[in-house]
């Protein structure tokens, strides 16, 4: 038996489920820095949140701000987020998934991330649901975790193992970013969650 692991990350096309709604194509700047995506050859983050099929939060963020986003985020809170996803995350599957998606040699992720990644609630079950993926350049990285698709039920869940003190951060970044949504003060329990 030849275990890889974690097993050597590909990279296809950026799909068009991460373009941003706003550019009508590929995100080209960092949300918080500004600096360009697209050619500087730097990891970047993107995350996009949909309720009913629509955008409601989109965003990419180069490495630096993310790690820097994550340092602001509480303690606890960054150790609750870890062990939910290690107590929920079916990490054999996953891999089984990947490793068929490898042997079809398609640049089209997309099955990877019809499904929750927490729950295997299917994407067209979700109400809600939030897509995360890192990309360099054009290219979007397959791994053994990204791009994920988590369901709102999900989202909910992760909230609610959150402190006071992040949720109260994520508030204010979307607010400061997007304007609150009105989707956002309706349901408390959902906000998204910066992986
Ligand atoms: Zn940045």
């Amino acid at each position: 038996m030849n275990f890889n692991w974690p097993p050597e990350p590909k990279f296809v096309p950026i799909p068009s489920e991460f373009h941003s709604l706003e550019n009508d194509g590929p995100f080209d700047k960092c949300l918080k820095c500004e600096a360009e995506l697209l050619q500087s050859g730097m990891p970047y983050l993107i995350e996009r949140v949909f309720v009913q099929q629509e955008p409601i939060v989109e965003y990419a963020m180069c490495e630096a701000c993310v790690m820097a986003s994550q340092s602001e985020l509480s303690a606890e809170s960054r150790q609750a987020v870890t062990d939910y996803m290690l107590s929920n995350l079916d990490v054999s599957q996953r891999l089984g998934r990947l490793s068929e998606w490898a042997e079809q040699g398609s640049d089209d992720a997309s099955e990877l991330m019809n499904r929750c990644l927490f729950s295997g609630t299917r994407a067209e079950d979700c109400r809600e649901k939030q897509i995360a993926a890192w990309c360099q350049g054009d290219q979007m990285r397959v791994d053994h975790v990204f791009p994920m698709m988590i369901s709102g039920v999900a989202i909910e869940e992760l909230n609610g193992v959150l402190s006071e003190k992040t949720r109260g951060w994520i508030d204010d970044f979307v607010g400061d970013n997007f304007g609150m949504p009105p989707e956002f003060c309706d349901n408390p329990d959902f906000r998204p969650v910066l992986i």
